[in-house]
C-alpha cells in the first residue's frame, strides 16, 4: 500500500486524541464510499488518501464501501472502473469490499423498528407538497396530514410498499422528527421512496430504496467505522446521522466534514462530467483532459504525483480553489526523475547536411536521464538528412532569438555543430528545407576551439525516424471556475475550444519504436509524453502531452514569496 508522508491536518489530530483517549477501544476503522453513478476524479482522490492514509498510519483499516441505493443511475461499469481506480492509486481494501445494497434487508427491519417505535410513518403526500409543507429557513414547516397515522397501519403500508403495491411518488416512508426545527434536514426527512427499477446488484427484488442519510449511518455503524469522513455539505446531515443511530440505540461512528478540493479550469461534479461524456465534448471518461483518474493515467499522470499533490494542498474545513498548475508541478517533478529522455520532432523541417556524405550513418552516445546516471546511454543515428523543429528556425529573426537562422552556428543536441548555408523555398514562398554544414571536429557536440554557439537544437535523422501521431492538451474550461457560472448559463459555455490539437506525422528518433502503451518518456526541450493505451496500435503510435518542462507553479510561487518544500 502507498506510503504517504505525514502532515498533519485536522482529522488526524482528532483520531489521535481518540486514540488517547480510547474511544473505540484505540481502533481506526474508516471507509471510502463512492456512489458508482461515474467514474472517480481528483476531488475522491482527496478522500481516497485521506480514508486510506489514515487508516494506514493509525494501524487501522478502511472499507471500500459502495453507495448504491439509487438503481437509476448506479451501474456495474462504475463499480470496475472505481476498483480500478482506487488500485492504480495505491491503496488496497484487501478482503473488504462492501456494498450498501447488500445491508438493504437490515436497512429495511431497522426501518421497520422505527416504526414500531412510532417514529417513522408512511406519508402519501407528492414530493412537490412535501417540499411545500417542508417550510424554509425562517418558517416553520407544516406537519403532514398522514403523520399521526397508527403503526399498525404504517406497517403494514411499508410491507405493502415493500411488495410493490403502490405507483412509484405515491408513499414515502419518513423519520418522525420535528416539522418545526431550525435544521430543515430534521423535518421529517425521506427514508424510503418506491422506484419500480431493477438494481444492477438487487435486480427487482426492491422496489422501495433507501435515501443517503438514512442508508449511509447505518452502513457505517453495520461495518464498525469509527471515524466517517465525508466533504463539508453534510455537516447539517450529521444531527440525522446521529438521529438515526441513536433512535435504533445501534454502535454509532463519528461524522466528521472536511472541505472538497476544487480545481481550476475544470469541473468535479460527477453530473456534469457525464454532461461532457455524454455530449461527446470529451471521448469518454478516460479522455486525457478530464480530472478523471482513468483521464489523468492515460494522460501521463502518476500515482505518486496525484498523491504528492494530495499531500501538499492539507486538509481543512474552508472551501479554496486550487490552482492546477500545482497538480502539474507535483506531475513534472515526479516524471522529471522517471521518464528517460529522447529526441521528437512535433513540427519536422528538413536539413540537409551538405557536407556529410551521402551514406554514412553515425551513432551518437544520448544521455537517457541526466537527473539519473543508473539510466545509462543509448545510440542515435545521425545521417546527411535531418529535421529540426520548425519553430526552431527563422529567416528573419527578431533580435532575442538564438536558435538557427543563416549564416548561424548552432548545436545539435550530442551531434554537430551546424551552421545555414541556405534556405529553400516553394512556388508560394513557404520554406521547404533548408540547408546548412557541420563541423566534423564537433562530434559530440562540442567544438575543441571553445567556440560557443547560442542554442541547442532537437532533431531526428529522416531515413531513421519513426512517425506519430501526437496529441497535445491545454485546459478543457477556459474559466479558472467554470463551474461558478449564472443560473441561465451552462458551464459548457467555457470549454476551451483549442484543449485538444491533434500532430499526424512527428518524427521520433527509432528507440521510441517498441514503446509500450502507457510509457512515459520526456520529449527534450518539449515536456513529457505517455504512448496513449487506447488508440497506439503496432506500428502506430500516439503519444499524449502529459505536461510541458515550464514551471509554471514555480512561477506562481515566486510571485507570492512562497516556498515548495523540496
Ligand atoms: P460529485 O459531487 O462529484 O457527484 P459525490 O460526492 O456525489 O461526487 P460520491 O461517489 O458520493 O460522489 O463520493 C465519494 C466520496 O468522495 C464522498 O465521501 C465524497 O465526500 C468524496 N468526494 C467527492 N467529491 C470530492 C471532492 N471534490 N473533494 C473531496 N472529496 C470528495
Ligand atoms: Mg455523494
Amino acid at each position: 500500500m502507498a506510503n504517504l508522508p505525514q502532515t498533519t491536518n485536522f482529522i488526524r489530530d482528532i483520531i489521535i486524541e481518540d486514540i488517547k483517549n480510547n474511544k473505540y477501544n484505540g481502533k481506526v476503522i474508516t471507509r471510502f464510499p463512492p456512489e458508482p453513478n461515474g467514474y472517480l476524479h481528483i476531488g475522491h482522490a482527496k478522500s481516497i488518501c485521506l480514508n486510506f492514509g489514515l487508516a494506514k498510519e493509525f494501524n487501522g483499516k478502511c472499507n471500500l464501501r459502495f453507495d448504491d441505493t439509487n438503481p437509476s443511475k448506479e451501474e456495474q461499469k462504475y463499480v470496475d472502473a472505481i476498483i480500478e481506480d482506487v488500485k492504480w492509486l495505491g491503496f488496497d481494501w484487501e478482503d473488504r469490499l462492501y456494498y450498501a445494497s447488500d445491508y438493504f434487508e437490515q436497512f429495511y427491519n431497522w426501518a421497520v423498528e422505527l416504526i414500531k417505535a412510532g417514529k417513522a410513518y408512511v406519508c402519501d403526500l407528492s414530493s412537490e407538497e412535501i417540499k411545500e409543507y417542508r417550510g424554509t429557513l425562517t418558517e416553520p414547516g407544516k406537519e403532514s396530514p398522514y403523520r399521526n397515522r397508527s403503526i399498525e397501519e404504517n406497517l403494514d403500508l411499508f410491507e405493502r410498499m415493500r411488495k410493490g403495491e403502490f405507483k412509484e411518488g405515491s408513499r414515502v416512508l419518513r423519520a418522525k422528527i420535528d416539522m418545526s426545527s431550525g435544521n430543515l434536514n430534521m423535518r421529517d426527512p425521506v427514508m424510503y421512496r418506491i422506484k419500480h427499477e431493477p438494481h444492477y446488484r438487487t435486480g427487482n427484488k426492491w422496489c422501495i430504496y433507501p435515501m443517503y442519510d438514512w442508508a449511509h449511518g447505518l452502513s457505517d455503524s453495520i461495518e464498525g467505522v469509527t471515524h466517517s469522513i465525508c466533504t463539508m455539505e453534510y455537516e447539517d446531515h450529521r444531527p440525522l446521522y446521529d438521529w438515526f443511530l441513536d433512535q435504533l440505540n445501534i454502535y454509532h461512528p463519528q461524522q466528521i466534514e472536511f472541505a472538497r478540493l476544487n480545481l481550476s479550469h475544470t469541473v468535479l461534479s460527477k453530473r456534469k462530467l457525464l454532461k461532457l461524456v455524454n455530449e461527446k465534448y470529451v471521448d469518454g471518461w478516460d479522455d486525457p483532459r478530464m480530472p478523471t483518474l482513468a483521464g489523468m493515467r492515460r494522460r501521463g499522470y502518476t500515482p505518486e504525483a496525484i498523491r504528492d499533490f494530495i499531500e501538499r494542498i492539507g486538509v481543512g474545513k474552508k472551501e479554496s480553489l486550487v490552482d492546477i498548475a500545482l497538480l502539474e508541478y507535483c506531475v513534472r517533478k515526479d516524471l522529471n526523475e522517471k521518464a528517460p529522455r529522447v529526441m521528437a520532432v512535433l513540427n519536422p523541417l528538413k536539413v540537409v547536411i551538405t557536407n556529410y556524405p551521402d551514406d554514412k550513418v553515425e551513432y551518437l552516445q544520448a544521455i537517457n536521464n541526466p537527473e539519473k546516471p543508473e539510466m545509462g546511454v543509448r545510440e542515435v543515428p545521425f545521417s546527411k538528412i535531418i529535421y529540426i523543429e520548425r519553430d526552431d528556425f527563422m529567416e528573419n529573426p527578431p533580435k532575442e532569438f538564438y536558435r538557427l537562422t543563416l549564416n548561424r552556428e548552432v548545436r545539435l543536441r550530442y551531434a554537430y555543430y551546424i551552421k545555414c548555408i541556405d534556405v529553400i523555398k516553394d512556388g508560394a514562398g513557404n520554406i521547404v528545407e533548408i540547408h546548412c554544414t557541420y563541423d566534423p571536429e564537433t562530434r559530440g557536440g562540442w567544438s575543441p576551439d571553445g567556440r560557443k554557439v547560442k542554442s541547442t537544437l532537437h532533431w531526428v535523422s529522416a531515413s531513421h525516424c519513426i512517425e506519430a501521431e501526437v496529441r497535445l492538451y491545454d485546459y478543457l474550461f477556459t474559466k479558472e471556475r467554470p463551474d461558478e457560472t449564472e443560473e441561465d448559463e451552462d458551464f459548457t459555455n467555457y470549454i476551451n475550444p483549442k484543449s485538444l490539437e491533434i500532430l499526424k506525422s512527428c518524427k521520433l528518433e527509432p528507440s521510441l519504436a517498441n514503446a509500450k502503451p502507457g510509457s512515459i518518456y520526456q520529449f527534450e526541450r518539449l515536456g513529457y509524453f505517455c504512448v496513449d493505451t487506447k488508440d497506439s496500435k503496432d506500428g502506430s503510435l500516439v503519444f499524449n502531452k502529459t505536461v510541458g518542462l515550464k514551471d509554471e507553479w514555480s512561477k506562481i510561487l515566486k510571485k507570492s514569496n512562497f516556498n515548495i518544500s523540496s
